[in-house]
């Protein structure tokens, strides 16, 4: 198994580095973060994905977009091995991760937000942070006795709340907190498994407009080394925040580029004015 990767060590925090020199070296394809090689998902008859290949590079700030129903969830269960597909491949670095189960995926770096449940709920900001640290290193069951002592394990949640913006509300109850701010716990959570790809499916779902670009800035100041692909639907957000962006109809991918070639595309436009005319 191959674990080496720049966030190996004793930091939790990734330093922007060497992702500043893998943008420098563009011309050359750099192998990607993270792709998929003819993913196809059928429910029955019913094709949610059909044949998507895509590729992320390492750093990317990336966007599917899509109406509803496109198939943006059933790629990114694909790809965290919530669903297994009924053809294709999805291949972390060089690793072919397809039949993977998810947590060998989240232990190799590939990681989703978890919508915080009641035992959460029920904590302060950091003491969620330290126990999904704690959870990494596999010592969760003896977090509650010693969650004091982990001095290590606090300052990389310390460092973690610090990234996200959230050290003023370390010691508030995670229940408390506006829900921006707890979405940017649950992003916390993700990031403390250390996370060289991370996958967002709406995460500004449910928080007031007012709050989501700050969330997204948030979100789009995290450390290049880790890759980012996010599921929005407010245009505003996905065009502010994406560098590059996939649109998915009915489960095929109909056309991936940068925000300005996607705003002029008329294959796009026409998606969009369609389902606003139904909508
Ligand atoms: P999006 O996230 O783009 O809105 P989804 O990936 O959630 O779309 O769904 C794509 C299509 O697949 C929808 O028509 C949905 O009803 C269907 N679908 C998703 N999950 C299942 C499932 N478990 N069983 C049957 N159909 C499903
Ligand atoms: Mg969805």
């Amino acid at each position: 198994m191959s674990t080496a990767g720049p966030s190996q060590g004793a930091n939790c925090v990734p330093s922007g580095g060497s992702a500043a020199a893998a943008a420098a070296s563009v011309g050359a394809h750099p192998p990607a973060a993270l792709r998929t090689a003819g993913l196809s998902k059928q429910f029955g008859a019913f094709k949610a994905a059909s044949d998507v290949t895509l590729a992320f590079p390492q750093g990317a700030r990336h966007a599917l977009i899509g109406p509803n129903g496109a198939g943006k969830t059933t790629l990114i269960n694909l790809l965290t091995g919530a669903l297994a597909p009924t053809s294709g491949d999805v291949f972390l670095g060089d690793d072919r991760i397809t039949a993977f189960p998810q947590h060998q995926r989240v232990k190799l770096g590939m990681t989703r937000t978890f919508q915080i449940n009641t035992l959460f709920a029920g904590l302060t900001v950091l003491e969620s942070v330290v126990l999904a640290v704690c959870e990494r290193k596999g010592r969760a069951g003896v977090w509650h006795r010693t969650v004091a002592k982990e001095r290590d394990e606090t300052a990389e949640a310390l460092a973690l709340l610090d990234l996200l913006r959230l050290a003023a509300e370390a010691n508030e109850l995670t229940r408390n907190l506006p829900y921006g701010k707890q979405r940017l716990v649950e992003i916390a959570l993700a990031l403390a498994t250390r996370p060289r790809i991370l996958l967002l499916d709406e995460p500004a779902a449910g928080i007031p407009a007012a709050e989501s670009a700050d969330l997204f800035g948030v979100i789009a100041a995290l450390p290049r080394d880790v890759t980012i692909l996010f599921i929005e639907h407010d245009m505003e957000l996905v065009f502010r925040f994406a560098e590059r962006i996939t649109v998915l109809v009915g489960g095929k991918v109909l056309v991936e580029g940068t925000p300005a070639e996607i705003a002029a595309d008329p294959r796009v436009r026409e998606v969009y004015l369609g389902e606003a005319q139904h909508g």
